[in-house]
Parts: structure tokens; C-alpha cells; sequence
């Protein structure tokens, strides 16, 4: 036995030996964590599925597919991972006779292809991954400190020497195989190397200066090297508890394997209820909770052991930041951070946690002083160097209450992060207990929670006024419990939600929604007073009480009304009653507007009729129809990333005659939020740069007259983001936000326009018919002159379209002419002047409207909070008046589409 042959026996058994003890060790470890944190018994139901779904996630990589040759790499790293632990196995052998091969499969070819596959892929692929990490490196991207890059903040020394790990290691088995193809054609000339080492076996040249015996000392040192390399990186992680860029190798299956949805959904749509002592919160618990119940989570003990595991998984690889609209608008709070940080408190907070309460006394003090931290405080931080908002060792707490608040709630960074954390449900857990215990809070939701729960709204609108949106409609709404005595008398309930029903913008959705019913023949009827909010800011800005308080209120009301299919306008609402009714006992057929017109379209129960080129009219208070020849859609979050809902509005613009869609860059799954989720609708924007701008600018980019959108939210601020673009470019004027609704009801409106002309005619033949006139159809219309109203888009000519423009121009005031549409306003039920006095002010009605408005009365300024129903004006997020300090450049096709980021 020679001295190298000696020393790495010795070495490769010390070593691994050492490995082995730290690593189970720290699995022990980890597991007594886990256990310390609170129960959720909802993660292990349906065993078979959420195998399945996690073999679907492993093997087919599904949750990085959006980077695909990201993907491609990690895919070839991850398996080779467990596919050449064979080949450590080998080497252990191979210090001892050179020439071993593993028992029975050692020398079979496929299994030999196999692991070259991998040797070579692991190998391809991890460069590949240090080209893309160089690349995305802070020092050469955008932002302050290169803040744009999903690699700032990330922990960069545990992460090249992961890299130098992978590298190495396939490096050596490699070398290996070459070794032993130069070993085995000494040995055994006759032997097929092209079969059995397919793709290292043209390289055993470069050992043909050695002899036999120094190719097997070769082998005794890089097998030597291999082993080491291994153990050493086993030893380094098993010492680092923290260092989720491994330890996601591990980890990650179990975080996959006990996700929320067993059937791989994101943990998008409901928000997970708040529990107390494991169990759901309720109304009923309320009277059996004293002072010291906890609600929410306040400190690392009170994170489940989910949400323990979860932060622990964190692989650091930034999917999360660089899709974040906080991040993306240089505010304090990246989801990647948070979760990091979370997870080095965690994990330093960990002897305290684990300890009998004697054992604590004995603790070192820097781990003592982590025991009443809690994690979210005022931090001091410097907004200039984001990092500073964040300190898993405190003092002050372990994340800034700027980082918390800032959440939109969008759910971009659970859907982007590829091991399935669920940073929302996280976010408002903290949020809770910020609300519910500590009363700490931004003040504008101290004005929201009051209205929601004295008027039920958050406008603090009177009930009273909830069905004004549908005065002066040609055709009556019914109300349940007045028209109609419950909801089995017609198709559907049509929830109008209270922006639908108090907004102003969002009132032309719910006239043109109705409007489009009716004309399709859907029968439905509304709660009117009846209708309360559904709760959404209230459970996502952390006051689970009231949004119960809301839910089981509505959910009577529904469940007495013998609600069963339910039709909304308001992203918010329809993912709140869809996926989080259930959980207060409500359960639905709930459908998003767009989905039902769009099925209505498909059954030509709606016909779109082609747009005059040169029409491109705004919508006013008179007439909530709008189209233009170019129109881009902003997906809302509520409905496209938490629901899944991105066809059917596409399919509905698709539908318009004359119209073209124009993506933006940042669309469907990679869409970019409003800003308004997650309660930031009723919260000021005082830090970073305006997320609604970011979003307009980009809207705007591509050029299109419309922005549709399919929830009042984002309409609300989009319009916002518009009228302050209008100052700096006059071209902009002609860009109006609009409801996909309006679109549709200006095409099928056009319709109505064409066939009424025609019908006149009919009508006019039927009377000659009474006469003895010849050649008219049963129908009563001309034959060849009646349209059929499916073949209207091919049949309207530019004669009729002229004519129906010109009808419509007479139907529709001039919107220009401000002071003529005042006068018709006030004498018109449509006009808002009985609410004017009592308008609502979110942010949108702070700034020009672009349809007139009443003259101010006292009643407008008087204050917010005032309960008279007629002087209610809701919260007015001052981000939403005020300038953009510094408008964000719209992202250009490649800040998006780069498949290497
Ligand atoms: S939900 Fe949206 S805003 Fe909140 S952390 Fe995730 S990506 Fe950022
Ligand atoms: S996407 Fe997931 S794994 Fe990646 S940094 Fe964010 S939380 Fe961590």
C-alpha cells in the first residue's frame, strides 16, 4: 500500500466520518425546530397527490419553467446531485482496488450512459449557472447598488463555493472515468470503451505516459480529492444551518411535499385563516380569549412549523425580488430578504426555542437577548441601503415595519419561487399580529377599518346609496327581496361590490355589466342594501376580526338569499367569496365578469359589431361604453396570478371587431401589480417611486388608446396613473382606463345602433305586409335586409357604421363640452350629484376627473371620517395626489424576457 494510498484511507475515513455526525446532527436539529413551531394540521392530507405532485415538480422542473435554460442547467445540477452519489460510493472503493465497480450494475452500459450523462450535464450546467450568477452579479445591474440584479443581498460566499463544490466534483468523476478507461484497456484490451464510457473514454490518452500502477495512484488521488471535496462541503453545511443554497437540496422536497395545495396550486387566492392555539380563528372564539391570547405571529415561536421549513428552504436565488412591485419600486421590503432574514433569526433565536424553560437561564446572553425581540419594529433603517431594514440579530426587531407594510399582497413571489414558499401568508400573519395586538399600523387604515365596520364599505358610503349605480337604466335591476323573493327566480346573483357601487369610474362597470346581461337574456338580481364589503383590505392589511365580522354577515345574507352562482366585477371580491367564503361557511359558483361575458360572446348571445376606424371615444358618466383600435390589458393579481384567470378577458378583447391587443412586456403570470392589493389601495405611497406609475408608464409604452383592466382597483390607479402622465405629455389625453365590459358594450351597442334603422324598416314593410305588400319575412323584417345578429360584424357596412356613429353622437353628450353635461347632470338621475356632496374620495377622485364634477359643496371637504352619510369621503391616500418623486423608466422587453435571468 503506498503512502498516498495510505493517507487517503486515513483522510476519507476521518473526514466523512465527521460529515456524517455533524450532518445528522444538524437534521435532529432541524427536526426539534420545526417541532417548537406552531401546528398546522393541514399539510399532510391526500398523500398520493402530493407525492405525485411532487415528482411532477422535481423531475419536470415545472416551477422554474419560466427560465427555461435556468431550468435546463438546475435540472442536469439537481439530478446528477442524487444520480452520482453512486459514483462517492465507487470512490470509497476505488482507495482500495482501483479497478471496482459497483456490484451488478458497475459495468452496465446504460447505467454507465447514465451517470457520463450526468457527469458531463452536472458539469455543463453548473458553468452554465456561474455565467448566469456573474451576469445577474449587483456590480453590473441597474438600480441603486445594483438593486435590480435577484442576486443582491444574497449570501455570495455560500454560493460560489456551492458552485465550486458541483464543479469539482464532476471535475473529478470525470478524470475518474477516464482513469479507468485508460485502467481498464491495460487490463483488459479487448474491452469496448466506446460502449462503456461513451463520453469521457476518448480522453484516457492523456494518461498514456503512466503506467498501470500510476494510473492507480492517479485514481487513489482524485478519488481521494472527490471524497473530500464532498465531505467537506457536508460538513461545511451541516455547521450552517442558514445556508438554504444547499440546504435546499434537502429541504426542498419536504417544502414541495407539504405545500398548501396537495394538488401543486401556488398558495395564491385564500389567504390561510388565522389560528389560535392550531386552530381556525371564528367570531365564536372571541369570547373565550383573554389578554394573553397571541394572534398572528409576533415572534419566531409563533411561525408554524411550515412556515419554519419554509424559510428554511430559501435557496437565495431572488425569483422573488426581482418580481416584486415593492422591490421593483426601491422600496424597503423584498420577499427574498424577508424570508432570509426570518430564517437567520429563526435559526439564531433556535437554542432558546428549543429549550426547557430551566435550560434557558443557562443560554449564552447574545442568544437570551433574542428572546422577547420581536420581528417587525422601527429598525432605524437608512432607506438608501435596504439591508439595513433588516437584521436577524435586532436589537430593535428583526424587520422594518416599512419592509411589512409595503406588500401588495400580489403574490408575484409565490408564484416565482420555485420551491414553494408561501411569503404571502407569512406577511399577513405578521401584519395580524401587528393589527390585532399591537395596534401598530399605518394610520390611513385606522379611517378604512372604521368605515368597513360602521358602513361596510370603505368609502363610508350609506347603504342607502348602494344601488344608485343603477339609476336611469333602460331596464329595471331587480333587488332581492323587493323584485324578486330569493335568488331561484333568475340566473345569477351579480355582486356589485362597493367600489361597483360607490366609485364613480367603476360604477360604468357594473351599468355596462348589467346593460350587457340584459341584452344577452341573463336574468339576475342584486343585494342592493343587502350588500356588504366582502372583507378583502380588511384580512389582507392583518384585522382578520373584521373581515370575519364581514364574512359571516355576508355569508348569511347569501345563504338566506339561496345564493348558488354569483357574478362580480371586482377581482377582489370574486377571489374573497370564491376562495375564502368557504372557509366562513359559504360556498359558490363564482364567476368573474369577464369569464361570463365571455362565454356569452362564444354563444353569440353577445355580438361584437366592428368599430368605425376613427372611433376612439372615453367613456363619461352617460355613457359607459368605450373603444379605441388599440388596446392593451393589465392583469389584476386577484384575478390572474391568485385565480388563474387569463384567458377570458383576452378572449373578450379578441372578440371586439376591429380591436388589437397589444401585450405588455410584464404580462400574465409575470404581470406587474397596480399597487393596490393587500389594502395599499387605502395606504399613502411615501417611499420608493409610485407602483402604479411603474405600470402606467408601461401600459403606455405600447402605445394602445385603452388600458383595459377587470377590477375596479386597478382602474382606480392606473386612472391615476394616467392623469398624471397627461401633465407631462398631452398625448396621453386620449388614453382612457377601462373596464373589458366597456369595451364589449360599445361593440355590441353598435350593433343595436345598425339593427334599429333596419328595424324601423321592418316595421315599416310589416305595415305594408297589412297592406298586401309581398316578400316580407315571418319575422315581420324584409327579407335580405335584417340583419342576422350573428353575421352583424361581416354585415355592417361603413354606411352603417357612419350612421350609427352619428347616432351615437347624438345619444352621447360631448363630453368636451363640461359645462353643457353639468347642466344635464344636474337634472338627470344618472348624474352624481346626489352623491357628489358625498363622494367618495379615494385617490382617484383627488385628481382631475376627467368627466366634470359638480361644483364643490361644504359636504366635499368636510372630514373623511365624518359619519354623516352624506359628507362621508373615503381615505385619500396622499400617494395618490401626490407627484412621483421620480418616475420609474417602463421596463423594456428586456428587463423581462431574458430567459437567463
Ligand atoms: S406579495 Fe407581491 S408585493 Fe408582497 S412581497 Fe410578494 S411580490 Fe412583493
Ligand atoms: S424565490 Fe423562493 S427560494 Fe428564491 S429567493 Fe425567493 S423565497 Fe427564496
Amino acid at each position: 500500500m503506498s503512502a498516498l494510498q495510505t493517507t487517503a484511507l486515513v483522510l476519507c475515513f476521518v473526514i466523512p466520518s465527521i460529515g456524517w455526525i455533524l450532518l445528522f446532527r444538524q437534521v435532529f436539529r432541524f427536526t426539534r425546530l420545526f417541532r417548537t413551531g406552531r401546528p398546522d394540521p393541514t399539510r399532510t392530507g391526500e398523500p398520493a397527490k402530493r407525492t405525485m405532485t411532487l415528482v411532477r415538480e422535481f423531475l419536470g422542473h415545472t416551477r422554474m419553467a419560466r427560465l427555461p435554460w435556468v431550468s435546463i442547467a438546475h435540472w442536469f445540477t439537481a439530478l446528477s446531485f442524487l444520480i452520482l452519489f453512486a459514483t462517492l460510493v465507487n470512490a470509497f472503493f476505488q482507495l482500495i482496488w482501483p479497478d471496482f465497480r459497483l456490484p451488478i450494475i458497475g459495468t452496465f452500459p446504460p447505467f454507465e450512459w447514465l451517470i457520463e450523462l450526468f457527469t458531463v450535464g452536472g458539469f455543463l450546467g453548473i458553468i452554465l449557472l456561474i455565467v448566469v450568477r456573474q451576469r445577474q452579479h449587483p456590480r453590473s445591474a441597474a438600480g441603486e447598488h445594483g438593486r435590480r440584479s435577484r442576486f443582491f443581498g444574497s449570501t455570495w460566499w455560500q454560493a460560489y463555493y456551492v458552485e465550486f463544490t458541483i464543479l469539482a466534483v464532476t471535475i473529478c468523476i470525470a478524470l475518474l472515468r477516464t482513469l479507468e478507461a485508460a485502467h481498464v484497456e491495460r487490463l483488459h484490451p479487448g474491452t469496448n470503451i466506446a460502449l462503456h464510457f461513451p463520453l469521457t473514454g476518448w480522453m484516457r490518452g492523456m494518461w498514456g505516459g503512466l503506467s498501470i500502477a500510476g494510473i492507480e495512484e492517479a485514481i487513489y488521488l482524485v478519488a481521494m480529492i472527490k471524497i473530500l471535496v464532498s465531505f467537506a462541503w457536508m460538513i461545511t453545511i451541516a455547521l450552517q444551518p442558514t445556508m438554504g443554497v444547499a440546504w435546499h437540496r434537502f429541504l426542498a422536497f419536504f417544502n414541495i411535499w407539504f405545500k398548501r395545495n396537495a394538488d401543486g396550486r401556488t398558495a395564491l387566492g385564500a389567504l390561510q385563516p388565522m389560528t389560535i392555539d392550531g386552530k381556525p380563528f371564528s367570531m365564536d372564539a372571541v369570547e373565550e380569549m383573554d389578554e394573553d391570547t397571541s394572534m398572528g405571529v409576533a415572534k419566531a415561536e409563533d411561525l408554524t412549523w411550515k412556515q419554519l421549513l419554509d424559510v428554511t428552504t430559501c435557496t437565495e436565488c431572488g425569483r422573488c425580488q426581482s418580481q416584486c412591485p415593492a422591490w421593483n419600486t426601491d422600496k424597503p421590503l423584498s420577499p427574498k430578504l424577508l424570508v432570509m432574514t426570518l430564517r437567520d433569526h429563526a435559526h439564531a433565536k433556535a437554542p432558546w426555542m428549543m429549550a426547557s424553560e430551566e435550560a434557558r437561564a443557562g443560554l449564552p446572553e447574545h442568544t437570551k437577548a433574542l428572546a422577547h425581540m420581536p420581528l417587525v419594529g422601527q429598525t432605524g433603517y437608512d432607506m438608501e441601503h435596504p439591508l439595513t431594514a433588516y437584521d436577524a440579530l435586532g436589537p430593535e426587531a428583526v424587520i422594518d415595519e416599512d419592509v411589512l407594510w409595503s406588500c401588495t399582497t400580489c403574490g408575484a413571489c409565490v408564484e416565482q419561487c420555485p420551491v414553494d414558499i408561501e411569503h404571502v401568508d407569512t406577511i399577513v400573519d405578521l401584519r395580524r399580529n401587528q393589527v390585532l395586538i399591537e395596534s401598530a399600523f399605518p394610520a390611513e387604515l385606522g379611517g378604512l377599518f372604521k368605515n368597513m365596520e360602521s358602513k361596510g364599505n370603505p368609502w363610508g358610503m350609506a347603504q342607502r346609496a348602494r344601488l344608485d349605480w343603477a339609476k336611469d337604466l333602460p331596464f329595471p335591476v331587480k333587488q332581492v327581496g323587493k323584485d324578486v323573493e330569493d335568488l331561484s327566480e333568475v340566473d345569477y346573483l351579480f355582486w356589485v361590490g362597493c367600489a361597483g357601487a360607490f366609485e364613480d369610474r367603476a360604477k360604468k362597470t357594473s351599468r355596462a355589466v348589467a346593460e350587457l346581461l340584459d341584452t344577452a337574456g341573463v336574468s339576475f338580481a342584486v343585494l342592493g342594501d343587502g350588500e356588504t364589503c366582502t372583507g378583502d383590505s380588511a384580512r389582507r392589511a392583518g384585522n382578520e376580526v373584521l373581515f370575519q365580522m364581514l364574512a359571516q354577515q355576508n355569508v348569511e345574507q347569501l345563504n338566506e338569499a339561496g345564493a348558488t352562482k354569483i357574478v362580480v366585477t371586482c377581482a377582489h371580491c370574486f377571489n374573497t367569496i370564491k376562495n375564502e367564503y368557504p372557509q366562513v361557511g359559504g360556498s359558490y359558483e363564482v364567476l368573474h365578469h369577464t369569464q361570463l361575458l365571455n362565454r356569452l360572446v362564444r354563444e353569440k348571445r353577445l355580438v361584437p359589431v366592428s368599430r368605425p376606424a376613427e372611433d376612439a371615444r372615453k367613456s363619461t358618466a352617460k355613457n359607459p361604453a368605450s373603444s379605441a383600435p388599440v388596446v392593451t390589458y393589465h392583469d389584476p393579481c386577484y384575478l390572474g396570478r391568485h385565480n388563474n384567470v387569463y384567458a377570458p378577458p383576452r378572449e373578450l378583447i379578441g372578440s371586439l371587431p376591429g380591436v388589437e391587443l397589444r401585450e405588455m412586456p410584464r404580462h400574465g403570470e409575470t404581470s406587474f401589480c397596480c399597487g393596490a392589493g393587500g389594502a395599499r389601495m387605502w395606504m399613502e405611497e411615501k417611499l420608493g417611486t409610485r407602483i402604479n406609475m411603474n405600470r402606467t408608464e408601461e401600459a403606455l409604452a405600447t402605445g394602445a388608446d385603452r388600458i383595459a383592466v377587470g377590477c375596479p382597483f386597478c382602474r382606480v390607479m392606473l386612472s391615476d396613473g394616467v392623469t398624471a402622465k397627461e401633465a407631462d405629455d398631452a398625448s396621453v389625453e386620449q388614453v382612457e382606463v377601462v373596464d373589458v365590459a366597456q369595451m364589449l358594450l360599445a361593440a355590441v351597442r353598435r350593433g343595436d345602433e345598425v339593427e334599429a334603422p333596419v328595424e324601423e324598416a321592418a316595421a315599416a314593410a310589416a305595415a305594408a305586409t297589412a297592406t298586401g305588400a309581398a316578400g316580407v319575412a315571418a319575422d315581420g323584417a324584409p327579407e335580405g335586409i335584417k340583419p342576422d345578429r350573428d353575421d352583424r360584424q361581416t354585415q355592417t357596412s361603413p354606411a352603417q357604421e357612419a350612421a350609427a356613429e352619428e347616432q351615437e353622437e347624438v345619444r352621447v353628450p360631448d363630453e368636451n363640452d363640461q359645462e353643457a353635461v353639468h347642466a344635464a347632470n344636474v337634472a338627470d338621475p344618472w348624474d352624481d350629484d346626489d352623491t357628489a356632496t358625498a363622494a367618495p374620495a379615494p385617490a382617484a377622485q383627488t385628481q382631475p376627473d376627467p368627466e366634470p364634477t359638480p361644483a364643490p359643496t361644504t359636504n366635499d371637504v368636510a372630514d373623511p371620517w365624518d359619519d354623516d352619510d352624506t359628507a362621508t369621503a373615503a381615505p385619500a391616500p396622499a400617494a395618490q395626489t401626490q407627484p412621483d418623486p421620480e418616475p420609474t423608466p417602463a421596463p423594456t422587453t428586456n428587463d423581462v424576457a431574458d430567459p437567463w435571468d
